[in-house]
């Protein structure tokens, strides 16, 4: 696919280019902040899986400049380009060292409000799929469970599968509010929503724990068919602005009749990718060979695919 064919597939993309964004996800945390005004009063904002970074610029564009002093810490497995007022912490979300971490950050303050955008890399086996980024979402409340002030934020990507009533359930004993939105960027042809869960509210006694009782507990219930007053209802909300581009829709390149168009680079790239291996044996012809060679840990940068 050539790059301007790319271009003409996915306008958040190009926007996101436009604009300076590192990824097309930027717009789905500034249309979820515009429903719920998220960054209200927050200081303290904890990205969780966040490379290659673009909600952490999100937050240090929108929440810097502000007369009080702001502290930012984004999360993940893979290392990304700095950001101003970001702090990177290179790590895992599942670990109690990362909680650790972070509150160090803070100087031993709680965050108000933690975001996470964390994906597994997709198998394409849709049940499988839906299961790891479950425990991913688990594991990211698990932390927050650490990290956040009573009454602070917690917002996650979810997939809306078939035992989704279950996650809600799980959220809904920590959070008063849990709402799922889907903002205007995010595909509708894609089972990805987002849990926004307002006004944290563990229960009383709870000590927060990263042997992860929420993954390891075996359920009796089936929270699918519990009905009436039992079963968890939460509400659906499509947001963002109306007016604003469809991300199902395929645009014109030339979307202003008197600017011609013309091909951005990518803001950031991600450092090392995942996918850099595949990258570097697809340019060396070499994916269909059972003794290609195993790939350099210092592998250059040049290398990889624009
Ligand atoms: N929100 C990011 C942005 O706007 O640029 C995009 C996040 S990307 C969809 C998902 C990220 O989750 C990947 O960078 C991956 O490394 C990270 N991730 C997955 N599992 C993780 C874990 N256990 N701990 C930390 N990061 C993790």
């Amino acid at each position: 696919m050539g790059r301007s064919s790319k271009d003409k597939r996915d306008i958040y993309y190009r926007l996101a280019k436009e604009e300076g964004w590192r990824a097309r996800s930027a717009f789905k945390l500034l249309q979820l902040d515009h429903q719920f005004n998220l960054f209200s009063g927050v200081n303290r904002a904890v990205d969780l899986c966040a490379a290659p970074g673009s909600w952490s610029q999100a937050l240090s564009r929108k929440l810097r400049g502000r007369e009080e002093e702001v502290k930012i810490v984004a999360v993940d497995l893979q290392a990304m380009a700095p950001l101003p007022g970001v702090t990177q912490i290179q790590g895992d979300i599942t670990k109690v060292s990362t909680a650790k971490e972070i509150i160090r950050h803070f100087e031993g303050q709680p965050a108000n409000l933690v975001v996470c955008d964390g994906a597994p890399d997709v198998t394409g086996l849709h049940d499988v799929d839906e299961y790891i980024q479950a425990q991913l979402l688990l594991a990211a409340l698990n932390i927050t469970t650490h990290i956040l002030t009573p009454g602070g934020t917690f917002v996650a990507k979810i997939f809306r599968g078939k035992d989704v009533t279950l996650l809600y359930s799980q959220l809904k004993i920590f959070f008063s509010s849990v709402t799922c939105a889907k903002p205007r960027s995010s595909r509708n042809s894609s089972i990805e929503s987002f849990v926004v869960c307002q006004n944290y509210s563990p229960p009383e006694g709870y000590i927060p724990n990263m042997s992860n009782p929420l993954l390891d507990q075996s359920y009796d219930v089936d929270f699918n068919q519990l009905e009436g007053s039992n079963r968890v209802i939460v509400p659906f909300l499509a947001c963002g602005d109306l007016s604003a581009f469809d991300s199902d829709r395929t645009y014109p390149l030339q979307l202003d009749a008197s600017k011609e168009y013309e091909y951005i680079p990518p803001t950031q790239p991600p450092i090392r990718p995942p996918y850099e291996q595949a990258c570097h044996f697809r340019k060396h012809n070499l994916l269909s060979r059972e003794d290609a060679p195993p790939i350099s840990p210092t592998h250059s940068q040049e290398e990889q695919e624009p």
